[in-house]
């Protein structure tokens, strides 16, 4: 019988776990969150990509506690404007702006432009201590409208209208959202992999095992 594996969600936001718990629940491996360690230091979220972001929370947070862990980022890329906000999509408006000011900030950049296509792009990391990681990606592209429209979800769901549902995001359901957004997608493609993703964490605990001269404890 093998040891029980362990993987860290490097989020202390208690939606963000639920969901990942929920998905992950049938498959052998025990799911935490950073709210079941104590005080631990935060990474710098200063990467130029998704990619580059999630990989640092995830092996920032795999090698200052020892286990695997997964970490996402996220954010809308607007076409007219050069990928902008990207990866400063939270901080759009200033270091501390509410979903208001963020919104706000994007319809007076976009006035009067034609071209209102964006997209949403979730990329998941699973890194283990010593550095080694898997991706995940999932995107959705719409339209930037000029005003927001319903009152569901969060961030720039107001404005970010989805022509093949003929809505926004925060006009609809949040099964509906997750079955087409971003993040649903790269959550789904994760869980489609799943069991692909515990071999390969526990081929390379071991080899972190052999590294460190612990040797082989599994059989
Ligand atoms: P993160 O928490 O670092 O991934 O930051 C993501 C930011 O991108 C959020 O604060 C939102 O502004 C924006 N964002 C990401 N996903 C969504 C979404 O599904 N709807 C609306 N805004 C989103």
């Amino acid at each position: 019988m093998s040891e029980p594996l362990m993987l860290v969600i490097a989020t202390r936001n208690a939606g963000k776990s639920a969901e990942i718990k929920d998905l992950l629940k049938d498959f052998p491996i025990e799911v935490r969150d950073l709210n079941d360690f104590g005080p631990i230091p935060e990474p710098a979220e200063d990467g130029e990509t998704f990619e580059e972001n999630a990989y640092k929370k995830a092996s920032f947070t795999a090698k200052v506690l020892g286990i695997p862990a997964l970490a996402d980022d996220s954010g809308l890329e607007v076409e007219a404007l050069d990928g902008r906000p990207g990866v400063h999509s939270a901080r759009f408006a200033g270091p501390n702006a509410t979903d208001e000011e963020n919104n706000a900030k994007l319809l007076e950049e976009l006035k009067g432009a034609s071209n209102r296509k964006a997209r949403f792009t979730c990329v998941i990391s699973i890194a283990v201590p010593a550095g080694f990681a898997l991706t995940y990606e999932g995107t959705c592209e719409g339209i930037i409208l000029e005003e927001p429209r319903g009152s569901g979800g969060f961030g720039y769901d107001p404005l970010f209208f989805y022509p093949p549902a003929g809505k926004t995001f925060a006009e609809m359901t949040r099964e509906e959202k997750s079955r087409v957004s971003h993040r649903g997608k790269a959550l789904r493609e994760l869980r489609a992999e799943f069991d692909k993703v515990i071999v390969w964490l526990r081929q390379r605990l071991e080899e972190e095992r052999r590294m460190l001269g612990l040797g082989d404890h599994e059989h």
